[in-house]
């Protein structure tokens, strides 16, 4: 890609109305456009860092054996009225809208009761089960609060899978199935080392549901982590959970956080109240079990910012980066021009700054986007014939010779 092409530009001031760090830096690099608090549209830039990060969770997805679908925004009183989630009481973050007959509806907070009702159509008997389908999906929430940029969103991006089941037994080794999918996916994002499957706090199914939690400052929730950081407790189920750990609580120290995933097991009581059955092997009608598993996708995006950015800018991981390589040109278009169409027919994806600015202001630039491999084509280059390059993330430079290049930025 051209720079001189992209539809966004950088901003060399900040948004005077946002707090938050990954707001500030992605508007500033172009990457989010802030439309009101909480809800942010993703330019092409950002964009292709919510798909790539949606690449990743879609493979460890796949790989246990989950379909993927996509259902509504819009949906029916009745689904929820069923399990008595259509309250504002019952669920605060709810918006409502209505049909010009007066029909009122739902703008999708979550899907589980929206995928109960409609499995009921595809799911008839213990040959129908286990299944396990999901989606990535648009949520709306009205949240009270929308102060961590797009770390907590009025509209944002969940990948949100259920898994349906005839057993107990079945739904528990799925589920721990799940939770070895969510530790690839969070190191995979870069974010593995920091990253704690925690307890908190159930439901009517079960004592506790886990959640992924991954240390960081900007995170709105307290983790109470051990010395060695091998243990981390959510502060909401402090005593439980260090007593079910057989950890003292005083010995913890509590630590900012963010909550990436969320997993549940719901058991039967949706089914229960639905009155959604499966037959089994002798024609009896039985409670079909569930567990949800969420992920907050552009939260995800956000903590990787929080974390990882420094005083220049944004730093992605290579696997989340837009591009892999940032070709900068000073003054020697020609030599750059080819080797960005080498690069970009060697597969590595490369976004070429080819636009006629000072090279302060590209190096600025380069900085600020965050593209792992920067690659520097000057004069010197023309007689030297190596480039620059650049890690963003250690600044280490080094020559590197042009006939070497696409071997040094092959992944
Ligand atoms: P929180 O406690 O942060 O409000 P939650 O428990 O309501 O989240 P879930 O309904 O379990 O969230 O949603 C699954 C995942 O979606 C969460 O683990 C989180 O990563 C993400 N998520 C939830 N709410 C938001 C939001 N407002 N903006 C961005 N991501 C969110
Ligand atoms: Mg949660």
């Amino acid at each position: 890609m051209r720079q001189s092409q992209l539809f966004t530009k950088t901003s060399k001031t900040s948004p005077k109305d946002e707090v938050s760090k990954n707001a500030l830096l992605l508007i500033r690099a172009g990457y989010t456009y802030k439309v009101m608090p909480g809800v942010y549209a993703y330019t092409p830039l950002g964009l292709m860092v919510l798909e790539k990060i949606k690449q990743i969770v879609r493979e460890e997805m796949n790989a246990i054996g989950g379909q993927e679908l996509i259902m509504t925004n819009l949906q029916r009183k009745d689904t929820w009225e069923s399990t008595g989630r259509w309250s504002d009481e019952a669920v605060d973050v709810w918006f409502k809208t209505k049909l010009q007959d007066g029909t009122e509806l739902g703008l999708a907070w979550s899907h589980e009761e929206a995928i109960m009702e409609m499995i009921q159509r595809f799911v008839e008997s213990y040959k129908d089960l286990p299944v396990s389908v999901y989606q990535f999906q648009t949520k709306l929430r009205n949240e009270l609060r929308a102060k961590s940029g797009i770390m907590r969103g009025r509209e944002f991006v969940m990948k949100d899978m259920y898994s349906l089941h005839a057993t107990e037994a079945d739904m528990d080794q799925y589920y721990d199935q799940v939770i070895e999918a969510y530790k690839k996916i969070y190191a995979r994002l870069g974010l593995g080392n920091e990253t704690y499957i925690t307890f908190a706090s159930g439901g009517a199914f079960t004592k506790f549901s886990h959640e992924f939690q991954t240390l960081c400052d900007a995170g709105e929730d307290v983790l109470y982590v051990n010395a060695d950081k091998t243990v981390a407790v959510n502060e909401e189920v402090l005593d439980d959970a260090s007593a079910q750990l057989g950890v003292d609580k005083n010995t913890l120290v509590p630590m900012k956080s963010a909550e990436v995933g969320n997993i549940f097991k719901f058991g039967t009581e949706k089914s229960d109240k639905m009155h959604i059955v499966y037959k089994d092997r002798e024609g009896k009608q039985q409670p079909i079990y569930l567990a949800s598993y969420g992920i907050g996708i552009t939260r995800a995006m956000g903590v990787i910012v929080e974390k990882l950015a420094d005083e220049k800018g944004l730093v992605w991981p290579e696997s989340v980066a837009p591009f892999r390589v940032h070709l900068l040109s000073l003054d020697a278009n020609e030599q750059a021009e080819a080797i960005y169409e080498s690069l970009t027919r060697a597969g590595i994806e490369t976004i070429y700054d080819d636009r006629s600015v000072n090279a302060g202001e590209k190096f600025a630039d380069s900085d600020l986007l965050g593209i792992p491999y920067h690659v520097v084509i000057g004069k010197r280059s023309l007689e030297s014939k190596k480039a620059e390059v650049k890690h963003r993330q250690t600044k280490k430079t080094e020559e590197v010779s042009f006939s070497e290049l696409i071997d040094y930025l092959q992944p």
